[in-house]
Order: C-alpha cells, then structure tokens, then sequence
C-alpha cells in the first residue's frame, strides 16, 4: 500500500512532492523516492531507512535542481526487501523513464523472464521494475507514453496505480489505475495526482477520481482522461471540503473505522494471486519446499493477543482440512516452558508487525530446537520475515489504529489458505472440495463488505447496552476463538470488563458470576454446534443474563432466544470468524464512541510490542 504524488507545470515540483510525501508516510515507509523534470533530463532520489526514509530523503534532495514537474513515492513493500534498490521510482535500461506503482504485478515473474531474455537489465527485485522495461520497449516501437503504458498494461494482471515521466516528454505525466486508488487535482497552470486528496490538498482547487482501467495524461492545462482501450472518458468529480486531519482519516472520523472500512480490500489484495492455472496454491513468497510441508507430522502456533486468536481459528482448519495435529501457543510462554521439538515440525508465528519480541524469540527457539519455522506478517522483511525460514504476507497495508482489525482477517485468510495447501499436498481432500473453499474464500471480501454495510444495526445495539460493565462472549468450535477476539477488542477499546469463553466451559465456574446486568454475546454461526450453544443461552438467561446473538441472517430460533442480534452473512463455519469478527469490531468500536473514547489511541497500549 504505497503512497504515489505527481505534479506537472509548478514553477518548483519538489517541495510539493516531498511534502506530498510526508502526508503520504502512513502508507509505507519502506523507502521514499522522487524523480524530477530538470534540464531536459530525469534527476532522481531514493532513500530507505525505515520511518526515517522521507526525512533522509529531503535531506539527500538538498544539492537537486530546480524542475518543473516530477513524481514521488513512499513505499510499503510487497516485492523485494526495503532497502534502496528496489525504491522507487524504478527506471528503463537507458533511465529514460521513471515510473512509481502502488499495488502488486501478479505476472511478473513471466514478465521479467521474457523481458531478460530480449536483454534487459534489472536493478531491483521489485514486481514493479517489469513495467518500466516493457513501457521501453513500446517507446522504441515509435508509441508515445500514453499509448506505451496503455500497452504495457494491457498485459498486466494484478493491481497498480502507476505514474510515469520520461525525460524526452517533459511537463507530462501519464498514470493509470486499477483496484488501487488514484485521484487528480487541478489548480491554475499546474496538474496533480496522489494516492489521496491529503497528499496535494493545499495546492487543488478540484479534485477527481481515476476509476478501474483508466489512463490520465497530465499537463500544466489540466488532463485528458480514456479506458485502457484508448476510448475517451470523463472523470467524476470529488467535492471535498476537508480540513488536513480529516482528509487524513479519508473522511472517517478516525483511523479504526478507516481501517475497518478497508477489510474488503485487505482480504482481496491478501488473497491475490495465491493459485496456479492447475489449481495448486502457490505463496510465492514461500522458501520452504512441499516435501517439507508434507512430511510435517505437527504444526505449532505461536502468537500474541489478536493474532493468537487467528492462529487459533486456524487450528481448526488445518486440523479439519489437513488432518494434522495443531497446537497453539502463547508465545511469551513457548520459548520457557521447554517445548518438545521435532526436525518434522512446523512451527508458524503470526504477527502483524513481525517485530513483536515474545512471538519473535518464540520462533527463534523453535528453530534452535531444529523446526522448520514460518512467519506470517504484514511488513515485509520484518525480523520474523528475516528470521523465519518460510514467510507469508498479509497484505492488509499498513495499520495505524494501535487495535488490530484489517490485519486479523488478513491473517485468518493466509492461514486458512495455508491450510487447504496442506490438505493438497496430503490429499487430505479431494480437488473438487479444495476449489470450492478456495471460491469460498474468495468471496469473503463480499461478505465483509455486506457485515460493514449494517453498521447502523450494530450502532443502535451498543448504544441500548451503553451502561453494560460486564460481557461474557460465548462460541463453539471456530466460534471459540472469535469469542476470545471479541471480547479482547471490547477490552482493549472500550475498558470495559469482557471474558471470552467455549459455552460448554461456562458452567465449570464463571456461571457463577452471570446475573442481571451481565451481557452475553453469543456467537451462534456454526450451524453444527448452534444447538448446544442455544442450550448455554438458555442457561444463563435463567440467571438474568441479557443475550446478544450474532447469528446468520434468518435464523428465527436465535431471535426467540435473544434480546439483541447482529445479524451477519451465513458462511461456511470455518469462514464464520472473518465475518464475525467484523461485526464484533464494529460493537467494541460504537460502544468506545459511546463512551467517548479515543479508539486509535487506547490507554496503556502500543501497537507494536517490543519489550517482553
Ligand atoms: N509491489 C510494489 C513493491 O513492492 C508496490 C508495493 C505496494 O504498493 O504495496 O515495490
């Protein structure tokens, strides 16, 4: 999820590009980079130093000349480790054009193989690089840039928005989008484009949206805009009467309902490009070999607060799926507790930030003690990610709001995606079974869309339970986990006392504790065992408890038993918590506005844990 910003005919470009960028760092700071119109030529500057990448780089633009337009990147890496070499802007052999790209080229592999053997070079292990070659090949064929990166594009699969400048055409700026987003600003003499209105807000007195498959050519004048087919199109216009700190939230009051708002689009970019034309799952990320996953006779989770909840849920599904024996830790207590080890096991630890100290060192005792050991995280090339010897990226962007929301959904998809792998190389289900769950995941995104939709339900419960100081959340099998995750998120945003429990393990004590006045929240989307757990209802509604259900849409035997009921999607039960979880989120979240609470800043938290 990178940050892009262009600007053409401003009298001085890179002050704009480098504040741009400044405003755009929430996306990514893998690495920050500008190339510039200057005399006729392309002058260009990278740096990558982790959160310290923009500052560097205003300090390295001191000696640049003065141009009138250029193009400027902050990046969050997908393809290639952070470091200098695969900044962008990334350029052609010649370093004719200069080309910057927010998204993920799903065929460049292909591209590149191709691209080598007709003799090009390349200087990054960027997807993005392949774009930068093929638009030189189409400029040598005598196209001009519009109708070159239109040609390139046509052979892309994936997602990208991309801006490009060549140094033979100067003040222009061709870019194009799909899936990731692209906007165009106009003021007198000078044309803009960035990821979003932030970014170049002072300086537009218009702003316009780029929509899927479409192709801007900038100018001082303003743009012309067409389809990927060269056909002309107008562009819609965005009316924005933001300050600066609320463009900054994207028009959302703040970064968790922001982040919330983007599951659809985590989950898709998470499960992009994870199957092969012969149906097998690929993670091309993945370093250790099918032999190797194939002989694993244990699997071992280890993780911390949200994602030991994702590694629980995805318990579940290796165990169903795979047919291999799955445990789950707490990684602060894996690495003390003397764990029994085997060179055939496999042990996995999920963190968003892949920096978290406990699951980190957990992973790192595991290897001593001879596993073969993955990562799954969100940030590429993360101590886990470096540590591991197999990763897997979630690709949820990156996540401010110091409560995890778009990067536990990631995580249960890459698990669960992970899971049917296993079950594939131990044809443990059939093929026929392995594609539907696999369309099954793919519509999650919808899904999620459809949960975030009903918001407006969700708000009015919270605000009927504002008064409520203790909640049990209850599940059964995959609705244990989601429970747990339920509750955490109340705790952790709203200080509200909330317990997460199996609802068979109720009545082994904390019934004890149920009276009026305490709230249950049932989760009721696993149609196998929502019986027994219409059973547990019953028993603490006998001792005063009130019931909010979440339960899939029609489902009139939870409505008789219930106060309240969130109402969700009906899925697959092993899909359940991804919807689930959305819905849980959205309660914790209007119950903490309830209250008046700061949700991206909750008290005694950060976001990234890095002391044991
Ligand atoms: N795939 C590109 C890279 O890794 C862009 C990353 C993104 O936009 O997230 O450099």
């Amino acid at each position: 999820m990178c940050g892009i910003i262009g600007v053409v005919g401003s009298p001085d470009a890179l002050p704009i590009l480098l504040e741009g960028l400044e405003r755009l760092e929430y996306r990514g700071y893998d690495s920050a980079g500008v190339a510039l119109h200057a005399a006729d030529a392309l002058w260009r500057a990278r740096s990558a130093d982790g959160t310290e990448s923009v500052r560097h780089l205003i300090d390295t633009c001191r000696s640049a000349p003065t141009g009138t337009s250029g193009i400027g990147h902050t990046r969050w890496a997908t393809h290639g480790a952070p470091g200098e070499a695969n900044a962008h802007p990334h350029a052609d052999c010649s370093a004719t054009i200069a080309l910057i790209h927010n998204g993920i080229i799903e065929n460049h592999a292909e591209l590149r193989e191709e691209l080598l053997a007709r003799g090009h070079h390349f200087a990054s292990a960027t997807d993005t690089e392949v774009l930068a070659h093929r638009l030189e090949e189409f400029r040598a064929q005598g196209l001009d840039l519009a109708e070159s990166l239109r040609s390139t594009l046509r052979e892309v699969r994936g997602a990208f928005a991309v801006a490009v400048v060549d140094a033979n055409e100067p003040d222009v700026i061709v870019a194009a989008r799909r899936v990731s987003p692209l906007i165009v600003g106009t003021a007198d003499g000078e044309t803009y484009l960035a990821s979003d209105v932030p970014a170049i807000l002072d300086h537009c007195t218009r702003f316009f949206i780029v929509e899927d498959d479409q192709l801007v050519v900038l100018t001082p004048q303003g743009y012309t805009a067409t389809t990927l087919d060269g056909d002309a199109v107008t562009l819609n216009e965005l009316l924005v009467d933001w300050d600066l700190e609320t463009a900054q939230k994207g028009g959302y009051e703040d970064f968790m309902s922001k982040e919330m708002a983007e599951q659809p689009d985590a989950l898709r970019a998470t499960l992009l490009n994870r199957v092969a034309s012969n149906g097998d799952i690929t993670f091309d990320e993945m370093r250790v070999s099918d032999e190797q996953l194939r002989r694993a006779t244990k699997v071992t989770l280890v993780a911390c607060g949200s994602s030991y909840h994702t590694a629980l849920v995805a318990k579940y599904a290796i165990e169903k799926w795979a047919r291999v024996a799955v445990d789950v830790d707490i990684a602060s207590e894996y690495r003390y507790r003397d764990p029994i080890v085997s060179e055939n096991d496999l042990v996995i630890g999920v963190s968003q930030s892949g920096e978290t100290i406990d699951t980190f060192l957990a992973m790192a005792e595991a290897k001593r003690l001879g596993a073969t050991v993955v990562a799954v995280t969100n940030v590429v090339d993360s101590s886990m990610a470096r540590a591991a010897d197999a990763v897997l990226y979630t690709r949820a962007g990156m996540e401010i709001c110091v409560v995890a929301t778009k990067s536990v959904v990631s995580q249960i998809v890459v698990l669960e995606t992970l899971a049917l792998r296993l079950a594939q190389l131990r044809g443990t289900l059939s093929p026929v079974e392995v594609s539907r769950l696999l369309s099954a995941l793919q519509s999650v995104p919808e899904f999620v869309a459809d949960v975030l939709a009903r918001e407006d339900a969700v708000a009015s419960i919270a605000r009927e339970l504002a008064a409520t100081r203790d909640y049990f959340f209850l599940g059964r099998g995959v609705g244990f986990p989601t429970a747990l995750e339920g509750a955490l998120k109340l705790k952790e945003i709203t200080y509200v006392h909330a317990e997460g429990y199996p609802g068979g393990e109720l009545k082994h004590g904390p019934l004890a504790l149920i009276e009026p006045g305490v709230v249950v929240v049932a989760i009721l989307t696993d149609d196998a065992l929502k019986e027994k757990l219409l059973s547990n209802i019953a028993e603490v509604k006998s001792r005063g408890a009130t019931v909010l259900s979440v339960a899939h849409d029609g489902s009139l035997d939870v409505a008789a038993v219930s106060d309240y009921v969130i109402w969700v999607p009906a899925t697959e039960a092993l899909l359940s918590p991804l919807v689930d979880a959305v819905a849980l989120q959205q309660f914790a979240y209007h119950v903490a506005r309830g209250r008046g609470l700061n949700v991206d800043r909750p008290r005694n938290l950060a976001k990234t844990v890095t002391v044991e």
